[in-house]
C-alpha cells in the first residue's frame, strides 16, 4: 500500500488510506471531472502453501526464462501493476481516474471493498464505471471478461429428535427420516429454467452428519449442510425465506424440532449488455485481437460490492496458476495487459466524453509540479 501510494502520488493522484479495523485500503482519484473511471483490485493473497514445494521463493519476485515468479504475480499484483503502468503512459485523460485498492479480498471481506464503498457512497462520491483487475482471462490474454457473478448461500440443517432404543421407537423420535425427507423435497425443486447470461440456480447438500456409532440406537439429531450458487431470479432473502417455510413444513408435520443457520455470501449481479461492456470488448479485441466472451462463471470477488456503486466487470491476466504453488505470469503478458488496459481507458473516455484520453504528453513518473 506504501508502494502503491507513492507511486500513484508521483502520477498525480490525490490519496486516501482507509483503513478499517486493521484492514488497508486505498481510494487515490486524479482529477475532478466526471467521468471517473476506476480500477479495482487487491494487495491480500491467498496463503502460500508449502514454500518448499515452491520452485521460487514465494515473496521474491523471481523472473526466470523471462516469468515472473511469486504469490500474487496473477491475483492479482500483475493487474494493479498493469493499470498503473496504463495510467502512466496515457497521460490525462478528459474525466477523472481512480484506484480502490483493499488489503481484503481474499480473507472475510468484511473491511475492505466493501467498507471503502459504503464509506464513498455515504459522502457523495460519484464512480461511473470500474474495472476489477482479477485474472478473468481463460486460455489466453483477454479471451473472456465477467460480467457478472451467481450469488452463494449455505444454510446449516439441524433436526432435533429424541435418543432412544431400536427396540423401542415409541419412545424415541428418529431425526433421520425426517431430514432425509426434507433434503429430498429442497433437492427435487427446480429454482428456475436460468436466467439471460446464468445458467440455471443450482441446490447442492454439501453434507449429510448423524455420526451415530451404535447400531441399537436411535441418535439424537441429525445434521446437513446446503449451498445454493443461485442467477439473479433469486435474492438470498428470499432463499432464505423459502427454506425456512420447507423447514417449518416438516417440522409441522414430524413434530421435531428444525433449526437452520444461513450465510449468504453475496447476491447475484449482472452488469447488462451497454456501452460499457461493448467499449471493454471492443477495446480488447483491437488490443488483441480476440473478442472476449462475457462470462459469468467462478466464484465471487469484490465486484459484488461495487456494483452498488456503479457498472462494473473484471478483465485481467490468464488465471491458470492463481492460487497454486508456483503461481506465475509471464513479464510479456503483463506488458500486453498493459496495452489492453490502455486501450480500455482510451476507448471508455472517447466514448463516454467524446473526447480520447490522453492527448497530452504522458505523465512522467516521479515529475513534480501536478
Ligand atoms: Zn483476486
Amino acid at each position: 500500500m506504501a508502494i502503491l501510494e507513492r507511486i500513484l502520488t508521483d502520477l498525480g493522484f490525490t490519496c486516501r488510506r482507509m483503513p478499517f479495523e486493521g484492514v488497508e485500503n486505498l481510494y487515490a482519484r486524479r482529477g475532478t471531472a466526471s467521468p471517473n473511471l476506476c480500477f479495482a483490485g487487491h494487495t491480500d493473497v491467498v496463503p502460500t502453501g508449502s514454500a518448499e514445494a515452491w520452485t521460487a521463493a514465494p515473496f521474491e519476485a523471481e523472473v526466470r526464462d523471462g516469468v515472473l515468479y511469486g504469490r500474487g504475480a496473477v491475483d492479482m499484483k500483475g493487474g494493479i501493476a498493469a493499470w498503473i503502468a496504463a495510467v502512466a503512459r496515457i497521460g490525462e485523460v478528459p474525466g477523472s481516474l481512480s484506484f480502490l485498492i483493499t488489503g481484503d479480498e481474499e480473507g472475510p471481506a468484511l473491511h475492505g471493498t466493501k467498507r471503502v464503498v459504503q464509506t464513498l457512497m455515504a459522502e457523495g462520491e460519484v464512480v461511473d464505471a470500474c474495472v476489477v483487475g482479477e485474472p478473468s482471462s481463460s486460455q489466453a490474454l483477454g479471451d473472456m471478461i465477467k460480467i457478472g457473478r451467481r450469488g452463494s448461500l449455505n444454510t446449516w440443517i439441524t433436526v432435533h429428535g429424541k435418543q432412544g432404543h431400536v427396540a423401542y421407537p415409541d419412545r424415541a423420535a428418529n431425526p433421520a427420516p425426517v431430514i432425509a425427507r426434507l433434503l429430498a423435497r429442497l433437492t427435487e425443486h427446480r429454482l428456475d429454467d436460468g436466467y439471460p447470461e446464468f445458467p440455471p440456480s443450482n441446490l447442492e447438500i454439501t453434507t449429510i452428519d448423524i455420526g451415530n456409532p451404535a447400531t441399537n440406537v436411535i441418535p439424537a439429531e441429525a445434521k446437513a449442510r446446503l449451498n445454493i450458487r443461485f442467477n439473479p431470479t433469486h435474492t438470498g432473502d428470499a432463499l432464505i425465506a423459502w427454506l425456512n417455510v420447507m423447514a417449518g413444513e416438516a417440522q409441522a408435520e414430524s413434530g421435531l424440532r428444525i433449526e437452520l443457520e444461513h450465510l449468504c455470501s453475496g447476491d447475484a449481479f449482472l452488469t447488462p449488455s451497454g456501452p460499457f461492456v461493448t467499449g471493454v470488448q471492443d477495446a480488447v479485441e483491437a488490443a488483441t485481437g480476440r473478442r472476449p466472451e462475457a462470462s459469468t462463471t467462478g466464484g465471487t470477488s469484490d465486484a459484488r460490492f461495487i456494483r452498488a456503486l456503479c457498472p462494473v466487470l473484471e478483465l485481467g491476466l490468464v488465471g491458470q496458476t492463481m492460487h497454486q504453488i508456483d503461481e506465475r505470469v509471464p513479464v510479456a503478458e503483463i506488458e500486453a495487459l498493459t496495452g489492453v488496459y490502455r486501450r480500455v481507458i482510451q476507448t471508455y473516455f472517447e466514448r463516454t466524453a467524446g473526447r480520447p484520453a490522453g492527448l497530452t504528453s504522458p505523465a512522467v513518473q516521479g515529475s513534480a509540479g501536478r
